[in-house]
């Protein structure tokens, strides 16, 4: 089992701005591990640290050429900014595992250009499309405490309120 815990919707960390990484030492790397083992657990396909309560600029996301994700490899992205965006754009089903049991289709990019540092604290910068570029966008929106459903049209976000209010009295139990 994860030894992270999960953070559900609406905790007031999932709002939270983070802090930018300036140490790369063992812990931190103990901690994306982690991260890791709880995205796997949950079998998610990225996770941003203030899920997991930490208010640390980091993510792990799975490296997935489309939307199949069985054996692509994991990647830590510390201090993650995208720095390109395409024009392009697509329209997908998105979920998080910090609003759980709520989908709802959003408009990303196409394609993305990341810069962050490695586990190691050097500079990188990866191209990524499709499937794993939305994850990317997603877990770094996470950064700055914006979720998903912040995207979603009026109406759509009308249809979803009777489970996002089910979700608070939920956590407030
Ligand atoms: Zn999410």
């Amino acid at each position: 089992m994860a030894t992270l815990e999960l953070r559900i919707y609406p905790d007031p960390v999932l709002r939270q701005s983070c802090e930018k990484v300036e140490t790369f030492d063992k812990k931190l790397a103990d901690f994306a591990s982690e991260m890791i083992a709880a995205m796997d657990w949950e079998r998610g396909i990225g996770l941003a640290a203030p899920q997991v309560g930490d208010g640390r600029c980091v993510i792990v996301a799975r490296q997935m050429v489309d939307t199949e994700h069985t054996d692509a490899p994991p990647i830590v992205l510390v201090n993650p900014v995208v720095s390109f965006r395409s024009k392009d754009t697509w329209e997908y089903e998105e979920g998080c595992l910090s609003i759980p049991g709520i989908n709802a289709p959003v408009i990303r990019a196409k394609s993305v250009q990341v810069d962050y540092d490695d586990i190691e604290g050097n500079h990188q910068q990866l191209a990524a499309e499709g499937m794993f570029a939305r994850v990317l966008q997603h877990e770094i929106d996470h950064l700055s405490g914006r979720l998903f459903i912040d995207y979603l049209s009026t109406a759509a976000k009308s249809l979803i309120k009777p489970k996002l209010k089910q979700l608070a009295e939920e956590q407030s139990s």
